[in-house]
């Protein structure tokens, strides 16, 4: 399925020529010699024409996890579907169509742009901004139906007076701080803070709601602290006859690990994606990764034995392998710190990734010895590689890529920039 409506296979990305002739022509340079293609001709080239390395999302996978999320929490609870970060690299616009599709309520964002952005691709369901944005963003928010966290005075009476000017009213996500310190009112102040800013007509309390900082993490004290001063703060508002409106607290670990943190709404974020937010919740779903990586061969070569490969030579030939280059590179989000660390797959096969991964490109070797029940493999330019993904039995993951970085997967994945094409699947 595709969230996009459009395509059997490719969209997402822009067309590899557009706009460029007129430039061209106009340079003294080119002068009498007119470009010998039509703009039409290069417009039908697409990115992938011009770019042997790509990512591609698998939007039924971002189905099976909503629908996983969903079997994990009651009927009645909503599901937002947290795509910040342009769905933390896997393309926001076609993965916030295709969770609606499959049981999300709400989407999350934590940018007034990436908001606008899916308004701007006709997306009318309820968006909440995880964070304060400044005050110079209101006539954004009223204008695109976007519904802020709030924790500070200023910003509160800001929004609700430019709203009041137009008659309109001024919804918010009261963010309460119960031990993460990042954002939010302090638990034990929510009710003063209700009482400096409820006077307003325009303000309209649609939700409350806390982050923790400990869900995915073995020990649970810290956990446990939040969501007790969580729910004292809830019910401090309602003794003050304060309606919380929406309450929402989880994220990915906690909807799959605690229950008692559903309240009204969850927010799905790396789980959407395909990854189980901890090992604690490793077994609590069936999770399918959505990112694929490839690449296809740009030169394949034989590298007498002793010669050095890349930037600092620190790897060299052993003799009888064929070292393989793929235009991708640490700019386009495969990390440098993965040199030498991770495999790729070749018709079925993992081979070492080999030598310093450069800016653009890096290698891999492939073994050409022959060894008993393994198929001889025979590279060819144009072959196409799996950096991220599964080929036959042979799979590489983003979590491995995470653990050999000592990083999570959030960061992974986002980093797998959009100088490579996304192609929705
Ligand atoms: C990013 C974010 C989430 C999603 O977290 P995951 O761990 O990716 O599920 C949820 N809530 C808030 C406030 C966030 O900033």
């Amino acid at each position: 399925m595709s969230g996009d409506g459009a395509f059997n296979g490719f969209t997402g990305y822009g067309k590899a020529g557009r706009g460029a002739l007129r430039h061209l022509e106009d340079d003294s340079e080119y002068r009498g010699a007119p470009v010998p293609f039509g703009q039409k001709e290069l417009d039908e080239l697409t990115a992938l024409d011009a770019r042997w390395a790509w990512v591609e999302v698998d939007q039924s996978a971002i189905r099976d996890n909503t629908i996983a999320a969903r079997k994990a929490i009651r009927p009645g609870t909503r599901l937002m579907a947290v795509v910040k970060a342009d769905a933390y690299g896997h393309g926001a616009i076609a993965c916030s169509r295709t969770a609606l599709a499959s049981g999300a309520d709400y989407l999350g964002v934590a940018t007034v742009q990436e908001a606008v952005e899916l308004r701007n691709a006709g997306i009318t369901a309820p968006i909440a901004l995880l964070a304060e944005p400044p005050a110079s963003s209101v006539p954004l928010l009223l204008a695109y139906r976007i519904e802020p966290a709030v924790y500070s005075p200023e910003f509160a009476l800001a929004y609700a007076e430019t709203a009041d000017a137009h008659n309109m009213k001024a919804p918010y996500h009261l963010a309460v701080n119960t031990g993460m310190n990042r954002i939010g009112v302090r638990a034990e102040d929510v009710v003063e803070f209700e009482r400096q800013v409820d006077f307003h007509r325009a303000l309209v309390q649609v939700g409350t709601f806390t982050h923790f900082a400990t869900a995915d993490c073995p020990e649970s004290l810290d956990f446990e602290i939040q969501l007790h001063r969580f729910n004292e703060a809830l019910s401090a508002l309602r003794s003050a006859g304060i309606d919380p409106g929406i309450v929402h607290a989880a994220n990915s670990a906690s909807i799959f690990r605690y229950p008692q943190t559903h309240f009204d709404m969850v927010r799905l974020g790396i789980s959407l994606y395909g990854f189980p937010a901890c090992k604690e919740v490793r077994d609590a779903a069936v999770l399918r990764p959505a990112m694929s990586v490839y690449a296809r061969i740009t030169a394949v070569k034989n590298v007498p034995v002793g010669e050095g490969v890349s930037y600092g030579m620190n790897y060299r030939s052993p003799g009888s392998v064929k070292i393989c280059t793929v235009p991708l590179g640490y700019a386009d989000g495969l990390r440098r710190g993965l040199s030498g660390r991770c495999s790729f797959v070749l018709d079925g096969q993992y081979c070492p990734q080999v030598g310093n991964i450069c800016m653009d490109q890096c290698m891999f070797e492939v073994d050409m010895r022959s060894r008993p029940g393994v198929a001889r493999l025979d590279p060819q330019v144009g072959d196409k590689v799996v950096i991220v993904g599964r080929s036959g039995d042979a799979v590489v993951t983003i979590s491995e890529m995470a653990h050999a970085l000592g990083t999570i997967e959030h960061e992974v994945a986002i980093g797998f920039s959009h100088r490579m094409p996304r192609v929705q699947v």
